[in-house]
Order: C-alpha cells, then structure tokens, then sequence
C-alpha cells in the first residue's frame, strides 16, 4: 500500500513538533549573539519551569545519556556509595555509569517489568551518598512512583541525593523536582518534547546545587552553571535545537496539563487495544510513554515490525533480556486522540495478519 508519510511510533526519537521543524528553518544562529542568548534563556526558564525547580536547568548538547552522566560525575565522589535498582535496560545503564564513574554501586536486582516498591528501599544497609532512579523504564514501559521512593529513601538516609532519569517522563506524566523530594533529574530532547535528538536537559535542585563536587571536562557542571544564567554554555551548543526547544516549551508549557491528559487517554488506548487482542503487558505500573507488550506466542518479532512497516509505522522490539520477547509502540511523539484511534486500529490488523 502507498505510504506518504512514515509514522515514528518509537520511545524516542519521535514525530516531531510541528514548531520544532519551524525553529530548524530558520537561518544559522551564531551562539554567543544576543539572538542566541535569548533563546538559550527561553529555553532555560521553559525547562526549569517544565522540572518545577527553583534551581537550575542546565541545557547540554549530547544525548540523554550525557546528562545522566554528567549528573553521576559532578554530584558524587569516587568511592561514594549509590543504590540503584535495576529493573530495565536504562536501570542498568544508570548502574554502569556509576560504576564507570568510580562510585560504589550497590545494585537492587528486580525483574524487568516491575516497579520499585517504597518498602523494597528499607532493605538494604546504608550508609548511601545517592538513590539513581528511572523515572518511566522505556525498555519495558513500567513507571515508578519516584516521589514515593524519595519519601521511603531520605527517611532513612537524609543526607543523600535523588537523581532521577525523567528522560521518558518529563512532558509525558507529571513531575516536580523539589516538590518530589527530588533532587536532580535529567530529560532528552528526542523524548516528550518532540524535537531531535542532541541535547540533554538537567535540572539541579538548590540543595544539588550545593552538594556538587564537579569534575570532568567536557560535562563539567560547574563550567555550565558559570555562563548558561547570561545565556551562553561552555562550548558551543546544538543552538539549532536549542531553539526548537524554547519554540516548542512555549507552545508546549500553558497546555501541559491537557497534554499529560492526551498522552495518558493515548496510551490507554493502544493498552486496552492490545488486551483485547490477547496481548499481555510488560509493565507492572503503566508509563504512558510507550506500550510494551509479550509478543503472542509463536510470532516473532520480525513479523509484527513488518507488519507495521507495511502500513506505514515504525515501531520497535524489545531490548537486554527482552529482545525477541516484546514489542513496544509510542505515542510520545506529536500526535492527538486521532493517531491514537489509527493506532489502535493499525494494531488490530497487524497482530490478525499474523
Ligand atoms: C532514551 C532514554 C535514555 C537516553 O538515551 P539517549 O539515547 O542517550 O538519548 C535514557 N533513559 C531512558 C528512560 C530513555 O528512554
């Protein structure tokens, strides 16, 4: 069948924000202009409203993973100790930077799907410098109640810091920062906020602000929070993105309630779409980000993919341990109740074609 336009129904990158596409038209910025400079700030002020911080958001050019690890290496010192729970393939992830990072790692296995329950957090002996938690588990679509963790976490160890990968949940569920107990988060431009892949965004509570040990060179905290207040970065940054962020933060930031809504009331649909076909989710608690289903017994995963392909979507199979397992499909990108409804439909036949 012909197809116009291919549909990205992947946790990232996404469909684009039409604003987003507009802010990459536009001519060639030079960063340290004042042009440029007002933009970085917009851009900044829509995050840390986004974040829900009276800190500071820090925009860095680089993908998702290098905020997550600027955050490892300019909030804890080698030899410090973290728990991390591990339950999915960005869990994981969390737990290798740290360990990279020289910290103590003390891993939480948990089966990938599950959730962090509150009381699985009074188990392990202290004393703990840090708590690195994932927000919405993109691998297999589980979310965690990180407010939750936090409260059951700084009970017992309140000096430490909470640093949670927001990476699929900012713009997508709700979130606040400081109001959370939260102390530092990261997000990824290719994610919620439906622009390119290239920055990460961290947001850095008043208390983060003043526990960071900075280090490094390249990801050095200090050296961003020195010039990103006048609207410059260290380096020179994706700008280009930079300003498809701060044009779709401002379309995006006085309707995010009702945008959380339609993400939620999408992602309800593909689920109870899936359920009625006999599909099982993956997922203990549901992220709205992105489904994540078994596969039905005795189809693999090439086919369902082509099945999608045929009709002209993108979707994506599973990762670690649950690759040729599951499949997984998202709405996070740019799209409404109406791509939702197609989706749904899209599923039906291609899970029947089987
Ligand atoms: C996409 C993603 C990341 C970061 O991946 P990058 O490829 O580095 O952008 C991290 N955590 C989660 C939960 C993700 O979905």
């Amino acid at each position: 069948m012909l197809v116009y336009r291919n549909r990205l129904l992947t946790p990232g990158p996404v469909e684009l924000h039409p604003k987003a596409l507009e802010a990459l038209s536009r001519p060639q910025l030079h960063h340290r202009s004042d042009a440029a400079k007002q933009v970085f700030l917009q851009a900044k002020r829509g995050l840390e409203q986004a974040f829900q911080t009276q800190g500071q958001a820090l925009l860095l050019t680089g993908s998702g993973t290098s905020g997550m690890e600027a955050l490892v290496q300019n909030l804890f010192a080698p030899g410090d100790r973290v728990l991390v729970p591990v339950h999915g393939n960005f869990s994981e992830r969390w737990a290798r930077i740290a360990q990279q990072a020289g910290l103590e790692v003390e891993r939480m296995e948990l089966e990938w799907g599950r959730v962090v329950h509150p009381e699985y957090l009074e188990g392990p002996s202290g004393p703990f410098q840090g708590l690195l938690l994932t927000h919405s588990e993109s691998s297999t679509g589980a979310l965690n109640d990180v407010q939750g963790l936090a409260q059951a976490f700084k009970a017992r160890f309140p000096q430490a810091l909470v640093v949670v990968d927001a990476i699929t949940s900012l713009f997508v569920s709700e979130f606040a920062l400081e109001g959370w107990g939260l102390d530092a988060a990261v997000a990824g431009s290719q994610k919620g906020l439906m622009c390119p892949p290239g920055l990460a965004y961290v947001a850095l509570s008043p208390r983060a602000l003043e526990c960071l040990k900075p280090r490094g060179f390249y990801l050095n905290l200090a050296s961003e929070l020195k010039v990103q207040n006048s609207g410059e970065s260290a380096w020179t940054p994706a700008i280009n993105l930079v300003a498809a962020t701060a044009a779709v933060l401002e379309e995006l930031l006085p309707h995010l309630p009702e945008h959380l809504a339609l993400k939620q009331r999408q992602n309800q649909i593909l689920y109870t779409t899936g359920q009625g076909l006999g599909l099982k989710p993956v997922p203990e608690v549901q992220s709205p980000a992105t489904t994540c289903f078994y596969l039905p017994e005795g189809t693999a995963y090439p086919q369902v993919k082509e099945a999608f392909a045929r009709r002209g979507a993108t979707i994506i199979g599973g990762q670690g341990q649950l690759k040729g397992k599951v499949f997984r499909v998202s709405l996070m990108g740019y799209s409404d109740l109406y791509d939702a409804y197609a989706v749904a439909e899209l599923m039906r036949e291609a899970l029947r074609s089987q």
